[in-house]
């Protein structure tokens, strides 16, 4: 078994818990506020009230 054609879901893992989100209800991607660049947050990381980090700009929030 290889796993080298697996590529479609680029932006599906979690942004706070590297998780991917397809395998967690209530997950949500979004853009970032500052820089509209995709961000992912899966709904365990969303109802803890964690914080994310835009991996581009940097910006902190919920
Ligand atoms: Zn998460
Ligand atoms: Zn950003």
């Amino acid at each position: 078994m290889t796993e080298t054609e697996s590529t479609e879901t680029v932006g599906n893992f979690c942004n706070s818990c590297g998780r991917n989100i397809v395998a967690v209800e209530n997950s949500v991607t979004f853009k970032c506020p500052n820089c509209s660049s995709q961000i992912a947050r899966c709904g365990k990381c969303r109802s803890r009230g964690v914080q994310y980090a835009c991996r581009v700009c940097g910006f902190l929030g919920p």
